[in-house]
């Protein structure tokens, strides 16, 4: 049988997280003529309970796919320190709450490490689409970079005012939002998405 692919259908977003739609609606923007998001719809945030960003991923696009009847796409993502572990990888959301305080989030980070020297880290997505009889696609992206000494820039969101990616000298939070878009793991994954299931 054919791979599932996507075309002009209106596609829901599943995140609440206005930051990842944003970046997601830019990245759909000539592929899909009708998005919408899951919060618009009033589809409830879920319980992240799986143990990968893939299982994440799966779980809310299934989700949402069947409580909307419409294809469905989601992200899960994050932020994994090398010296930290791994962490807090797909507990990046939790480590900010209550409150989605990523400014103490980073500052944990950021305190965590001290001045130590070893601070390789990476970005991590992986998007899934699923359609509401339960067919799926699993895609994932990654940007290498490293943990700044100190939070810097405005742009962006979440933890990008403390990662400067691998071959740079600033934060995601300096960069023009098209030039994040260009390396990170999110447009990574996207790329092969769009490979994969667009007209
Ligand atoms: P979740 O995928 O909804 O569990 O949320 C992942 C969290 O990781 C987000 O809330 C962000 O804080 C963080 N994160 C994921 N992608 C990015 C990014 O591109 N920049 C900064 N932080 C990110």
């Amino acid at each position: 049988m054919a791979e599932r692919r996507v075309s002009g259908e209106t596609l829901v977003v599943a995140t609440h997280n206005a930051g990842k739609l944003r970046e997601i609606a830019a990245l759909l923007l000539p592929h899909v003529t009708h998005c919408r998001s899951a919060a618009a719809l009033g589809l409830p945030e879920l319980e992240e309970t799986g143990t990968t960003f893939a299982d994440n991923a799966e779980l809310k696009a299934l989700a949402a796919a069947r409580a909307s009847g419409l294809p469905s796409l989601a992200d899960d993502s994050g932020l994994c320190v090398d010296a930290l572990d791994g962490q807090p990888g797909i507990y990046s959301a939790r480590w900010a709450r209550p409150g989605k305080d990523f400014v103490a989030a980073s500052q944990k980070i950021l305190d965590l490490l001290g001045n130590r020297n070893d601070r390789t880290a990476s970005f991590k997505c992986a998007l899934c689409i699923a359609w509401p009889d339960g067919v799926y696609r699993t895609f994932e992206g990654v940007l290498k970079g490293r943990i700044a000494l100190e939070a810097g820039g405005a742009n962006g969101f979440g933890y990008d005012p403390i990662f400067i990616p691998e071959g740079r000298e600033v934060t995601l939070a300096m960069l023009d939002p098209s030039e994040k878009q260009a390396i990170s793991h999110r447009g990574a994954a996207f790329k092969v998405l769009m490979n994969a299931c667009f007209e």
